[in-house]
């Protein structure tokens, strides 16, 4: 067990049970269980008769699944946690399944509603919408319809259902299994090293040059003799996102993508091209890095070379310190929130054996506080961790107002707060640290950051275009999927950093391609959002706060488009998301400047 100034802390979880074998937790189970056989026994056959359905009986169903969802979430949360909290442990293993299973039974009984909801014709259903006693639940009743247009009668969807198991779930496994059974052949210092797809591209960030260039050939090589395969897999799941968008009467590839993600597809667009516009600050940086390196030029290998040294080791109550005066410094009442996080033992921040990695925030509901996992090891990195995922919290507390089902946001919007939260914090620390090497260290680990998320996944996103219209035409080779993607990276390397010809394989390990198209672009959409926020921050000052903590409390209870517009933000407007571009700016000439001190 490794022990650092974390140690110790861990999450009370006696507001949810009081323990694992605690009664409670049975009775709940029960209840719910005998709540939805109620349920459906009363409200199926409502549902059933169109004209007779009033908005009164809707709403009255909608306060009763609230309360079974609320209690679902109590104790699928505290199973997960404490789970999460000790993986090893057996009694938790068994709770956790258990209470999937049980939850499962549950929810089946009372999905009809969701079904039954669907099937209601569009005059039916508007008028029980318009309904001034459902304008809280208006959005989610709405958002529940949106894939109706799309939706195929219920013995084609059950046949598609079943076949897909053989067919594209057949591919994404396939994938899935190649992937993961790589292995790759490296020698470092003299000895023979096998490493697999994870280990390789660590290496990627190694201060070794040499090393990270054999790593990254050994990469390439490997997939490509994979690449028959690879190509197959993608090639095959492309044509059947063609086939099923004809079916489901998509408009265009990215058009189910954009419903999920509740936004215009000419506003992604906008950001897209945007984005594009910009590539020549990230061909700039690279100059810079190269310059740091003291490289004559980039070769793509340096990417994600490590630039200077590290920070000293930042101690757990210095990072909650830290956080706190960040907030505080935004808004009093972001630092009350945290600090009750902190207080109240709502983070589980040590590092033990049996415990899950990573970090994350859970919110079960509205009438339930979030609490944090995460595994402090005293560094500038995991700072940020805490920073984001108090984020999560912090959107969770505040949207506690909303109901049931206005409480979760949607992919696009769901970083906002966390990654909104990092750049308080960020920005908070730089200020303190007053030795330059650590600042440009600082400077330059957030600049990749922000590149990672918002140019590279626009060059995803643009790549996935390109395979889809080639598509149409023929089928691919590796050929025509390496070049696709040279062209699509090409536009954003430009002529600051060497590309080795290997690179024609980097799309064919990227696992959103095949088991969620178009997923990249939420990434940007998310980023470069609480950067133009951010900026809009610095510019108004004060007068930003509140509207930016009333677009928190509103949770998921409208479009992203609809809850960000009393913010003065337009999502379909070029000069919006170049705001965030210029905060990118911002971050560049600081960099600039130290560098040149
Ligand atoms: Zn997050």
């Amino acid at each position: 067990m490794t022990t650092n100034s974390a140690t110790g802390i861990r999450w009370d979880l006696r507001d949810l049970y009081a323990a694992h074998d605690d009664p409670n937790i049975a009775a709940t189970v029960k209840d719910c269980h005998a709540r939805a056989e109620k349920f459906a026994a009363r409200f199926r056959p409502l549902l059933e008769n169109q004209e007779m359905l009033t908005a009164a009986m809707v709403l009255q169903a909608l306060a009763e699944l609230e309360i079974i969802y609320e209690a679902l979430g109590r104790v699928g949360s505290y199973a997960g946690l404490v789970y999460a909290a000790d993986t090893a442990k057996p009694e938790y293993q068994d709770l956790e399944q258990r209470v999937e299973q049980r939850s499962t039974e549950i929810r089946n009984l009372v999905l009809f509603f969701e079904l039954e909801w669907l099937k209601l014709d569009d005059v039916a259903a508007n008028r029980i919408m318009a309904d001034p006693a459902l304008a809280a639940h208006r959005h989610y009743l709405a958002s529940l319809r949106r894939y109706r247009p799309h939706t195929l009668t219920e013995p084609e969807e059950k046949i598609l259902n079943e076949r897909d198991n053989t067919g594209r779930n057949a591919f994404g496994r396939l994938f899935s299994e190649i992937t993961s059974s790589l292995s790759f052949n490296l020698e470092r210092s003299g000895q023979k090293e096998e490493l697999n797809l994870s280990q390789i591209l660590s290496l990627l960030h190694d201060p070794d040059r040499i090393l990270r260039q054999r790593a990254m050939e050994t990469l390439y090589q490997e997939l490509a003799r994979h690449g028959q395969v690879l190509t197959f897999v993608y090639d095959t799941l492309l044509q059947d996102n063609l086939t099923m968008d004809r079916l489901r009467r998509y408009s265009d590839p990215l058009a189910q993508r954009h419903l999920s993600n509740e936004i215009d597809g000419a506003a992604v667009k906008t950001m897209m091209a945007v984005t594009e516009e910009n590539y020549g600050l990230a061909q700039d940086y690279f100059a810079l890095k190269a310059k740091l390196l003291q490289l004559p030029r980039l070769a793509l290998y340096d990417q994600y070379a490590p630039v200077g040294k590290e920070a000293t080791p930042f101690p757990y109550a210095q990072a909650e310190q830290a956080i706190l005066e960040a907030f505080e410094a935004f808004d009093p009442k972001f630092r009350h929130i945290a600090g009750e996080f902190f207080a109240k033992n709502w983070i589980d921040a040590e590092i033990r054996k049996g415990k899950r990695g990573g970090a994350f925030c859970a919110s079960p509901s509205p009438r339930l506080h979030p609490y944090i996992l995460c595994n402090y090891d005293d560094n500038l990195r995991d700072v940020m961790t805490i920073a984001h995922e108090l984020g999560h919290g912090l959107h969770g507390c505040l949207s506690r107002k909303q109901n049931y089902f206005n409480y979760d946001t949607p992919l696009t919007t769901a970083e906002t707060a966390s990654v909104f939260a990092e750049m308080l914090v960020f920005d908070h620390m730089l200020a303190q640290q007053t030795d330059p090497q650590v600042r440009i260290v600082l400077l330059a680990g957030k600049i990749e950051d922000i590149f990672a998320t918002v140019f590279r996944q626009n060059v995803l996103t643009r790549f996935e275009e390109l395979a889809f219209s080639a598509r149409k035409e023929n089928r691919l080779t590796p050929e025509k999927l390496g070049s696709l993607w040279l062209e699509a990276n090409g536009k954003y390397y430009g002529d600051a950093v060497d590309i080795p010809e290997g690179y024609r394989w980097g799309w064919s390990y990227i696992p959103h391609f095949i088991h969620s198209r178009f997923y990249c672009y939420s990434y940007v959409f998310g980023q470069l959002l609480v950067l133009a926020l951010y900026r809009m921050y610095k510019d108004e000052g004060k007068s930003f706060v509140p509207k930016y903590i009333a677009l928190l409390e509103a949770g998921g209870s409208d479009t992203p488009d609809a809850l960000l517009k009393p913010l003065g933000v337009d999502i379909h407007k070029a000069e919006f998301w170049q705001k965030g571009f210029e905060e990118i700016k911002s971050l560049l000439a600081r960099l600039n400047q130290l560098v040149a001190a």
